[in-house]
């Protein structure tokens, strides 16, 4: 008996949790953080409250209540009982996680998984996971590849003090030797806490299930496809994919190479699925060109966290402007990383076109200390820049708007590379981001700006002559119902869509049957 249950990743963009039971194997297709639901309850300043363990997460159905997944140190064994006759309860072992990338709303609640569960992903995928854990303020909802243990003292779960982290064990899809880089990077964590490390392994089967990953084309590096041999015959899944970034081929090969294993099952993602519009990587690169071209003062380009694939066309960029790309430290960081890794990513040490923002900080943390001392002459600060700004491309974001105070952008522009607005909240964030681009003069690039009053998400839009500044990671509705087509399952079970209902429409008379998962539900296949 084969079955998926599906605990997240319905109806929603995101929180995919998708448990894989075949024989006395169970794997789960991701363990991310469902960020919808935890809308319902919580926001900037309220949050689940880390001394009270895993009891805020279950309460709040922001984890299932499957007892034996979890870390011991988060929940007392008697405290089970408040949670046993909860919908879905049960008590199970699971061999494996099968990451797909490293967004957290495919990874974040692997925080919260027992530390001898073993996660298999791509060695990319791995290596971002932890340069994001490694310069992140400590964050109880994002212990993803290592585990600040708590104890249970007075009615608190406290950190335990003096204790080294615990790191997952993590199992690689890497292609290839890993190289010493690497391997001193994932066993060591900047700071004195220490770490009782556990070096990357290679990934094969989970329980007795064999797997295969395939890279596939998505907003962040690293992602994978994946599939599963099972007794009802080969399961593949989607995780977040696309056909129109610089390694699209990628996820031409895995709709190829699926389709010849004939399989059972496709679980697939839907983000676009109603969508047929399509911006290319190449079309950004061109456009965003265009607009540093046109510029005489400084360029603020603006894009998603951790898209380093971006971030290097604004690389190519500054290079073809007579710029130079000033990167945050944290991207630094990752791209430090990565490059070992990756022959895309350029080595900070070679790349004189490639400088690190510093921001006056009166305590540095370690991992940041330690490349700012490493790479001290590639540092620079507002003042420098304000002398000749038009000599720089400075990546920045939301977060970083302060800085402008000190920057003082003359002549300024803003290309904003980033998602559309999805949410009431986003279009406050909007409101903020035009009135800190007004205040200082910036002639303003791709952002969404209001129409009839700027009350819901659909109220925001890009003014027609700027489109094309930001590609989706996510591929749109013709180029998903092509490649399903190609591999064509016998049953596909869509997921991280709104729009199930259009998978059931376009695929009639296909002979593909489309199944909608309930959360929770067990589903045979
Ligand atoms: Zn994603």
């Amino acid at each position: 008996m084969t079955s998926l249950t599906f605990y997240g990743g319905v109806d929603e963009i995101g929180g995919n949790k998708i448990l894989l039971h075949d024989g006395g194997t169970r794997l789960f297709f991701d363990f991310g953080i469902s960020y919808g639901r935890r809308k319902l309850f919580y926001e900037e300043y309220l949050n689940p409250r880390a001394n009270a363990g895993l009891r805020d997460m279950l309460e709040m159905g922001l984890l299932p209540p499957l007892r034996g997944i979890y870390r011991d140190d988060l929940l007392e064994p008697d405290q089970w009982k408040a949670f046993s006759d909860r919908p879905g309860y049960e008590e199970m072992e699971v061999h494996g996680i099968l990451l797909s990338h490293a967004h957290f709303d495919h990874s974040g609640y692997i925080s919260f998984l027992n530390e001898s569960i073993p996660v298999s992903t791509s060695l990319v995928t791995a290596v971002i996971s932890k340069a994001i854990q490694d310069s992140a303020k400590s964050d109880f909802e994002k212990e993803v590849c290592f585990t600040l243990r708590r104890e249970y003292v007075g009615n608190l779960y406290q950190s335990v003090k003096n204790s080294p982290a615990k790191q997952r064990p993590f199992l690689v899809f890497s292609g290839g030797e890993i190289p010493q880089k690497t391997r001193e990077f994932w066993e060591d964590i900047p700071g004195k806490r220490g770490l009782d490390c556990c070096p990357l392994k290679p990934a094969g089967k989970i329980g007795n299930l064999p797997v295969r990953q395939f890279p596939v084309d998505h907003s962040i590096y690293g992602a994978s496809a994946y599939a599963v041999e099972t007794e009802a015959g080969w399961i593949c899944y989607s995780g977040d994919l696309r056909f129109h970034g610089g390694a699209a081929d990628y996820t031409r090969t895995f709709a190829e190479k699926a389709a010849a294993l004939k399989p059972r099952v496709l679980i697939c993602e839907g983000t676009r699925i109603t969508d047929k519009n399509r911006v290319t990587e190449d079309e950004v690169y061109l456009n965003a060109l265009d607009a540093v071209k046109r510029a005489s003062g400084l360029v603020l380009a603006d894009f998603g966290a951790r898209n380093i694939e971006r971030l290097l066309i604004f690389h190519r960029i500054a290079g073809e402007t007579s710029r130079q790309l000033v990167v945050m430290p944290r991207d630094a960081y990752l791209l430090d990383k990565l490059s070992p890794v990756m022959d895309a990513v350029p080595t900070l040490e070679d790349s004189k076109d490639l400088l690190i923002y510093t921001d006056p900080k009166a305590r540095l943390d370690t991992w940041e200390r330690e490349i700012r001392g490493r790479l001290s002459s590639r540092l620079i600060g507002a003042e420098t820049i304000r002398k000749n700004q038009g000599n720089y491309i400075l990546c920045f974001s939301f977060w970083d708007l302060n800085d402008m105070v000190d920057l003082a952008p003359d002549n300024g522009v803003y290309i904003y590379s980033s998602s559309e607005v999805f949410d009431e909240e986003g279009g406050i964030d909007m409101k903020r981001l035009h009135s800190w681009a007004d205040h200082f003069h910036l002639k303003k690039v791709g952002l969404p700006v209001p129409t009839k009053g700027a009350n819901t998400p659909d109220d925001w839009e890009i003014p027609p002559e700027q489109l094309g500044l930001h590609a989706s990671g996510h591929g749109g509705g013709p180029e998903l119902l092509e490649m399903i087509k190609l591999i064509s399952p016998d049953i596909l079970v869509p997921v991280h869509t709104l729009h199930k209902e259009e998978f059931a429409r376009a695929l009639q008379g296909t002979g593909i049957k489309v199944r909608f998962p309930s959360p929770g539900q067990k589903m045979q296949v």
